[in-house]
């Protein structure tokens, strides 16, 4: 799980890293309609916390995606009033795809350079690895392909975290000089300490902005979490779930299913175990000119009950018309499958079409529990089939239409 910029700060905070002071501005909900009429009293309240911070500053939109100063959500005000008229332009604005929920206005810093410093998981060496450049800032992708030597990679053993030749070899390489050494040493130990106790994949700080008194500073947060450890993580879960989700994706978390919205017009849902599969469906649908509105991957060893709530929660969507399931059962078994669907037929909206593909463990029991099913249930032998299927239906519904 990827963390919001001003959680990750947050994060850095607590371990002592250094970050710029700054607000958190959000819940501005009628920022829009005071467009028209500034006399808004949420905007008085913005005002008077734009009024109370050390100028200048940087307005950051808070949105899960990088890349955000080159496509202009990263401002900087030199006045209260400098700051108000950019919260006012970013706050519900759409940035790279994104809606911009929240805003963090910190103190802006001023540096002489810009590095990059990241620790990611090495999966090919199965360790922790850091990544630094003195070359960071905004065009860090760029430096990596043009420039390779300007980047430094270490591999840190688990058992010992990092020792002092760790960040020697680090200064040396990337020439910043040994003046650097305790803010370094500093840094990349508390950095550490973030990646190994919040269970992170990246911990990355691009810039990390040199000041004139050689201090550094992490003027950018990201950090993604693993999955995998969040039951561990509650700090991070609690802000998980304040984050303004789709109820949909909510409560297919809570039995273990990912719900994935696509186009808010498709009127095809597709459920599958795996997300290969689900995406050759998706392409396949899109191909035929249809339209698929949202798709739900059960993951591994889906069991009647999941079923039940996957295509429950599939189905509550008004928008859905047909619900194509392409199973291939592996450790999920076919008649295990059968009988979640049944159930499902038997409880929910019966004007909805199911059309249904499963192969592999239990496939011949599965059929039979399918064809002992009454209602609006469509059993396929590919996932071909089962497309023109769906483009047969769509034909239908659309000529009783009109
Ligand atoms: P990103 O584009 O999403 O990575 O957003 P960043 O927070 O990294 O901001 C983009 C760029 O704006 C940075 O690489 C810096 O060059 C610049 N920037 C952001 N905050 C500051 C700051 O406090 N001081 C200075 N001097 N530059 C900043
Ligand atoms: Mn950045």
């Amino acid at each position: 799980m990827k963390l919001l910029e001003y959680k990750a700060k947050e994060l850095f905070d607590k371990y002592g890293i250094r970050t710029p002071a700054g607000i958190v501005i959000d819940k501005l909900d009628k920022t829009n309609h005071a467009l028209e009429s500034r006399e808004d009293s949420d905007l008085e309240g913005l005002s008077q916390k734009l009024e109370n911070l050390d100028y200048p500053v940087v307005v950051k939109a808070q949105v899960q995606v990088g890349g955000r100063g080159k496509a202009g959500g990263v401002r900087f005000a030199d006045t209260p009033e400098e700051a108000r008229n950019i919260c006012i332009q970013l706050l519900h604005s759409n940035l790279k795809g994104f809606i911009v929920k929240e805003l963090l206005i910190v103190k802006k810093v001023s540096g002489i350079k810009e590095w990059y410093v990241s620790i990611t998981l090495d999966r090919g060496n199965k360790v922790p690895m850091i990544i630094f450049s003195s070359h960071g800032g905004v065009d860090i992708e760029e430096t990596a392909i043009t420039d390779p030597d300007k980047i430094v990679k270490i591999g840190i053993d688990p058992f010992i975290g990092i020792e002092d030749h760790i960040v020697h070899y680090i200064i040396d390489k990337s020439d910043i000089g040994m003046a650097y050494f305790d803010e370094m040493n500093d840094l990349l130990k508390k950095l550490y300490r973030v990646f190994i106790e919040s269970d992170c994949l990246l911990a990355e700080i691009n810039p990390l902005i040199v000041t004139e008194d050689h201090q550094i500073i992490a003027a950018d947060g990201k950090v993604d979490i693993d999955d995998s450890a969040l039951f561990r993580q509650q700090d991070i879960l609690a802000f998980r779930d304040k984050l303004q989700e789709d109820p949909l994706i909510l409560d297919a978390r809570k039995f273990r299913l990912l719900y994935i919205p696509i186009n808010p017009e498709g009127d095809i849902a597709v459920m599958s175990n795996g997300s290969g599969m689900i995406m050759s469906c998706i392409d396949l649908i899109t191909k035929k000119s249809m339209s698929v509105g949202a798709a739900l991957d059960l993951g591994g060893g889906c069991t009647a009950d999941r079923i039940y709530e996957g295509i429950r929660i599939l189905l509550s969507n008004p928008r859905i018309k047909t619900l194509f399931i392409s199973i291939f059962g592996g450790i999920t078994r076919c008649d295990e499958v059968a009988n979640g669907v049944s159930q499902a037929v038997k409880h929910l909206d019966s004007s909805k079409t199911i059309v249904i593909r499963i192969e592999g463990t239990n496939k011949e029991e599965g059929l039979k529990i399918i064809e002992g099913i009454q209602g609006n249930i469509i059993s396929v032998d590919s996932i071909r089939e089962g497309v023109k299927v769906l483009y047969d239906l769509q034909i239908s519904n659309n000529s009783s239409v009109s």
